[in-house]
């Protein structure tokens, strides 16, 4: 069956995403679900659970995109799902204090000890154009310093690549971002510490802070040698920068305390998103006690937010991190996506497939990089977004919802089951194998 032939199944996707069209821009929300680099139309789903979603032609996917992270336990976990509904027997809003932020503020202070204080948002682009915020104030400095390939959300000063080749002052990724604010961003390639010690030598009285993925996972997944983190970290460090570890995608995923706990190191600011809102639109940025105090009311920085710490979300978050934490959902995790990738690299092999998996946790990413590890763009081959596009439609047409780009990782959650992987895993296969 052809991606077409398949996708003409699915009439009602269709007729709604013609509608979309008319009314939203490239007929979604937010980019990367226009199906755009993958072709053909969207899906609509009207429902989900556990492991998967349902079209609204009634077909079933397995979801590995699990809305791009944050359903660690999956679609509709009971747990959750009854933290939401005693949210809703409740109150849902306030604008006002309320205990259930003091709940889960606790709960990740108390375990996380460089999190000493933080302030809840609503999305990971706002945690981290605070936390950028707090930094530029503390240090009195402008430029920041970012990597080519991590993504921090779409907050103006972010939006940027940087120019051809060398290191250095960057130009604006997207229209409307004017010339003067790219400017202050810096960028450097990854896995490259001399790299970074030139912009250091060269800007480094000028840097209020680094800011980094430490598990580079929004183009591809890209698995720094602590070497690189290390050094950067002490670069930023000699030269009075903060280090800040934008943790939306890895922290409560690879462990309760992300990369920081994986890499023992304590970043001077953090931010969180996605996991720890259990699938509700909650964010985070925290960190050094000194630094937070710089936020309004308590100090200088404003930032400020009408449905921040949202009850809903509060104890949707709180209800998926005690649960992650009571049944070590990051053992499990571990060996149920270490299965299922090491089952799926070893047949690709067998094969001669030109495709393999790189994983780090419950975090997958399926591409034709040959080398065995991809640690910058530019390791990427050009043809990598043709070839998933097949393989994509191909798992799809199978029933396997795979993160609709390319450049996307893909999230095991802790409800898919071994029936649910061992139809995914057949199903890719053959995809890849027709692709
Ligand atoms: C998803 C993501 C963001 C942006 O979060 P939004 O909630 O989409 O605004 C920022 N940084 C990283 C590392 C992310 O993965």
């Amino acid at each position: 069956m052809t991606s077409q032939e398949a996708t003409s199944t699915d009439h009602l996707s269709r007729e709604y995403f013609e509608r979309a069209l008319r009314i939203a821009p490239g007929g979604v929300h937010s980019p990367v679900r226009a199906f755009k680099g993958v072709g053909g139309t969207p899906i609509f789903f009207r429902g989900a659970q556990g492991g998967t979603m349902t079209s609204v032609d009634g077909r079933e996917y397995v979801d590995f995109c699990q809305s791009f992270g944050p359903l660690i336990l999956g679609h509709r976990d009971p747990e959750v799902a009854a933290a939401v509904r005693e949210a809703i027997e409740t109150a849902w809003s306030f604008g006002a204090s309320e205990p259930y932020s003091l709940e889960l503020a606790e709960w990740i202070t108390s375990r996380l000890p460089w999190v000493e204080m933080l302030r809840f948002v609503s999305s990971g682009t706002e945690a981290v154009m605070s936390a950028l915020r707090v930094a530029r104030a503390a240090t009195n400095r402008n430029r920041i310093l970012k990597f080519e390939g991590c993504y921090h959300g779409h907050s103006d000063s972010l939006l940027v690549k940087a120019g051809s080749g060398l290191a250095g002052e960057a130009a604006s990724s997207s229209a409307g971002v004017s010339e003067n604010v790219a400017g202050e961003t810096l960028v450097a390639p990854l896995d490259d510490e001399g790299a970074v010690k030139k912009v250091f030598d060269q800007f480094g009285a000028e840097i209020a802070a680094v800011i980094l993925e430490p598990l580079p996972a929004n183009y591809g997944l890209l698995i720094q040698r602590r070497e690189f983190i290390d050094e950067t970290i002490r670069l930023a460090r000699a030269h009075g920068a903060l280090v800040i570890f934008d943790e939306v995608i890895s922290g409560f995923r690879v462990a309760l305390g992300g990369m920081a706990e994986v890499l023992g190191v304590h970043p001077d600011m953090v931010t969180y998103g996605k996991v720890i809102g259990g699938g509700f639109p909650v964010a985070a940025y925290g960190g050094r006690r000194d630094l937070m105090q710089l936020v309004a009311p308590a100090g200088p920085v404003y930032q400020a937010g009408t449905l921040s710490a949202n009850p809903v979300g509060m104890r949707a978050g709180l209800a998926t991190l005690e649960k992650v934490e009571r049944v070590n959902a990051y053992a499990l995790l571990e060996e149920r996506t270490a299965e299922f990738c090491n089952g799926l690299n070893s047949n690709l092999k067998q094969r001669g497939l030109p495709f393999q998996i790189t994983r780090t946790a419950s975090i997958f990413w399926l591409h034709t990089a040959t080398a065995s590890a991809i640690r910058r763009i530019e390791q990427i081959p050009a043809h990598n977004v043709e070839a998933f596009a097949k393989v994509f439609h191909g798992a799809l047409d199978r029933g396997v919802y795979l993160s609709p780009s390319g450049y996307e990782v893909n999230f095991m959650s802790l409800a898919h089951s071994d029936e649910l992987l061992e139809r995914a895993q057949k199903a890719i296969l053959e995809a890849v194998e027709l692709a």
